[in-house]
């Protein structure tokens, strides 16, 4: 099937040959039509499915077809919500680069930069938004923008926003639209969380399901090196080295551990730098840019961080170490195999980490494949110090209830667990330092997040 077959315009087709997309994902096929239809639309469908242009180019295709009748300065008419900035940015450079040859104008806005710059352009008029909750929500407030002439509302790795705690500020966004729109919600997970926000949403949506949930892509080779903690330095370093791998993104479960990784592999030769919620947004910009082009081998991230970066043909993630939510792992090799392109995954794993490693088994319903580099094998000697809350616990001491139990307790204050203060690093008000997911309170209830982001 080509793209031209969807209905698209050719304006549109034109921006999207310029991309080099010979034909459309699966996601693109079914949800494109869906969306030119005028329908609500509820999709699963991870990052590195081609979502982005599966909702961005019917929705440009629609807002291009009938220009808006409101007089005077453009009204907002198309939302698309995220979680985190990256996110934001990354769907705002694809929307300019699909509407191109269309008259249609789009502004990202996310906090942690001033807001002057974005009152100012929301002022010369802007057809679609890109944006994350908090910072909306500061600009509505300011009266800068109008959300009352909102036509198409997408709501972006909605799974990501719930767990970041910003179901509040959804509602509140959702508040400020008019009744009669269209609804595009997509989510890697479905949650009964997200089942009860998609009620409240969508009417009669279309479903899409594209890669079944926490299902990696087929086009990942993962594989598991046992390796002891204090040699997984050396052991990274090697493998950069030996395989001259020179486009590496690797997972660590905290900040701190994210610099410091990312200092060592300086000292070993490896151009590296660390991106994570204390980083501001300047440098994480700037890291980001220097990995894409090339000019760094590694780029150390935190969950946060990461989420939803998009780098064209990533060829290696590493998990330096795994995350303490299974479902992360899934989110973190994502980043590679995307797209038509094929990757490689590599978790260390040391004996501390091995029910972790169980519980994403678990998740993927099988065994991933054990490699081993000669000269690393681990130390049969050291036995396991498992991990509660991010920092390692006192020997022996018991990890706590079964499975769903150790669930509700890392889906909840994951954050917090990973080491991560804020999402992506957005500046929390509100929260006096409290992680934003909505919080198990010991009792297994959940109480609704204050904090929100900026
Ligand atoms: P997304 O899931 O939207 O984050 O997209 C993942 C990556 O796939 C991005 O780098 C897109 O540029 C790329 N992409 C999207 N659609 C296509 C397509 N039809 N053919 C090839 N690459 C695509």
């Amino acid at each position: 099937m080509s793209f031209s077959s969807l209905g698209l315009s050719a304006d549109i087709l034109r921006a999207v040959e310029e991309q080099g997309y010979r034909e459309p994902t699966p996601v693109q096929r079914q949800a494109i039509p869906v969306v030119l239809s005028g329908q609500d639309l509820m999709a699963s469908a991870q990052t590195g499915t081609g979502k982005t242009a599966g909702f961005t180019l019917p929705l440009l295709q629609l807002l291009s077809a009938k220009p808006s009748d409101v007089k005077g300065r453009r009204p907002v008419r198309a939302l698309i919500l995220t979680p985190t900035r990256e996110l934001a940015a990354q769907i705002g450079e694809n929307v300019q680069a699909y509407s191109k040859y269309l008259r249609l104008r789009s502004l990202v806005v996310f906090g942690g930069v001033s807001i002057n710059p974005q009152m100012m352009k929301l002022r010369g008029g802007v057809d679609i938004l890109v944006a994350t909750p908090g910072r909306l929500l500061d600009l509505e407030h300011q009266n800068a923008v109008d959300l009352s002439r909102i036509e198409i509302l997408v709501l972006d790795e909605a799974d990501r926003m719930l767990d970041m705690g910003f179901i509040h500020d959804i509602r509140r966004v959702l508040a400020k639209l008019p009744a009669k729109r269209q609804n595009l919600l997509f989510s890697a997970t479905f949650s009964d969380e997200i089942k009860a926000l998609a009620n409240t949403l969508l009417t009669r949506p279309a479903s899409v399901e594209v890669v079944r949930r926490n299902t990696p892509s087929e086009l990942v080779t993962q594989n598991v090196h046992f390796v002891d903690k204090k040699r997984k330095r050396e052991l990274l370093s090697l493998l950069i080295g030996k395989g001259n791998w020179q486009q590496v993104l690797v997972f660590t479960r905290t900040k701190h551990g994210a610099n410091h990784l990312a200092e060592l592999l300086g000292k070993d030769g490896i151009t590296a730098a660390a991106i994570h919620g204390n980083k501001s947004q300047g440098a994480r910009t700037r890291a980001l840019a220097n990995f894409k082009e090339g000019s760094i081998r590694v780029l150390v991230a935190t969950d946060i961080a990461a989420r939803g970066l998009d780098i064209d043909q990533l060829p290696h993630v590493v998990n330096y170490e795994l995350p303490n939510v299974p479902e992360d792992y899934v989110h973190r090799i994502g980043r590679t195999g995307r797209a038509e392109s094929t990757g490689e995954a590599l978790s260390l794993v040391c004996v501390d980490e091995h029910k972790l490693l169980r519980d994403i088994e678990r998740l993927l319903k099988r065994e991933i494949p054990r490699i081993a580099e000669p000269g690393f094998e681990p130390d049969p000697n050291i036995k396991a110090e498992p991990i509660q809350n991010g920092r390692q616990s006192q020997r022996g001491a018991p990890r706590g209830g079964d499975r769903s139990g150790s669930e509700r307790h890392s889906t909840a204050p994951r954050r917090q667990r990973s080491g991560e203060g804020s999402p992506s690093g957005e500046q929390r008000r509100g929260g006096q330092g409290k992680p934003a997911a909505s919080r198990s309170q010991g009792n297994g209830q959940r109480r609704p997040a204050r904090a929100r982001s900026e």
